[in-house]
């Protein structure tokens, strides 16, 4: 099933259409995508049995060709995690040793945005990382590797923008506050149910600027698997219903490119993912002082 927010309702973008949870259900389930994301399997049982019909005869396509018709799925995650260094290729192009557990920071829910939308760029250098984002359907602690999958949700494409000015003006670099300015955490095109995907650890992930291939690699070249992730930060922070999960990003960025290559206004970010869908963000310069 694929869950979107579109004009703030949660609206399911099947086949034949699109459905408007909360009206199809008749108030059964809430109209906040946020909201819903602990009923999740209640509402994926509820489609199946129930088939309920279109409410908007828009398709799949058509929220394709515009993207600023979606807003971003999740708007009040309780945390954000994001994991550093955490594919081969990325550790060596910022020539950073290779983490001996994941490398987590955050993001604060504040840098969410939809999948289309324009984003103002900051002073300093603005770099793009594409990412598989988990998202959290059942919580817990001290999770197993073995049964971690099954407490994901859903997943979507999500860009770790990152200011590297500010990143690397510190010592040792700091994270969280260079990668949350406005609109820092763009994600979606929508939310892709867990059951839809074979194996998560084996998709096609790239991004590319106005047409110029940045970023192409597999998750499967991920150094900690999804499950690992999830272990590990379930053996030290409690993890909630609708939680993401920013997987890291590939070789690519424009901070290893010689010279350096930042976002310029102008360019657009098309950011995608095998099965997930794609992101396209354009990008515009900020007034003075940001
Ligand atoms: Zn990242």
């Amino acid at each position: 099933m694929k869950l979107g927010r579109i004009k703030h309702r949660a609206t399911i973008i099947a086949e034949s259409g699109l459905i408007d949870v909360e009206r199809a259900s008749k108030g059964r389930f809430p109209s906040d995508l946020d909201d819903l994301i602990p009923q999740l399997a209640a509402v994926m049982s509820w489609f199946e049995s129930e088939r309920p019909a279109v409410t908007d005869p828009r398709t799949q396509a058509e929220l394709e060709a515009d993207l600023s018709q979606l807003d971003a799925p999740l708007l009040r995650p309780r945390q954000i995690f994001a994991v550093g260094i955490n594919y081969r290729g990325h550790a060596d192009e910022v020539d950073l040793a290779l983490p001996p557990s994941p490398m987590i920071f955050t993001k604060f829910a504040s840098s969410l945005t939809g999948p289309g939308s324009t984003i103002v760029l900051p002073p300093g250098t603005v770099d793009w990382e594409v990412e598989l984002v988990a998202v959290i359907g059942q919580g817990g602690r001290n999770i197993a590797p073995e049964t971690a999958l099954s407490h994901v949700g859903a997943y979507c494409v999500g860009q770790d923008l990152s200011e590297r000015t500010h990143q690397m003006a510190c010592s040792p670099a700091q994270f969280s506050m260079a990668k949350s300015h406005r609109g820092f955490a763009p994600i979606g095109p929508w939310l892709t149910t867990a059951d839809e995907l074979d194996n998560p650890q084996d998709l096609a992930i790239a991004c590319d600027l106005d047409g110029e291939v940045m970023q192409s690699a597999r998750t499967s070249m991920m150094l900690f698997d999804l499950p690992t992730q999830i272990a590990y930060l379930s053996s030290i922070c409690e993890l909630y219903p609708g939680d993401l999960i920013f997987t890291g990003t590939p070789a690519g960025v424009g901070l290893s490119h010689q010279p350096p290559r930042f976002i310029r206004p102008g360019e657009v970010l098309h950011s995608r993912i095998e099965k997930l869908g794609a992101l396209r963000n354009p990008f515009v310069q900020g007034s003075a002082g940001g």
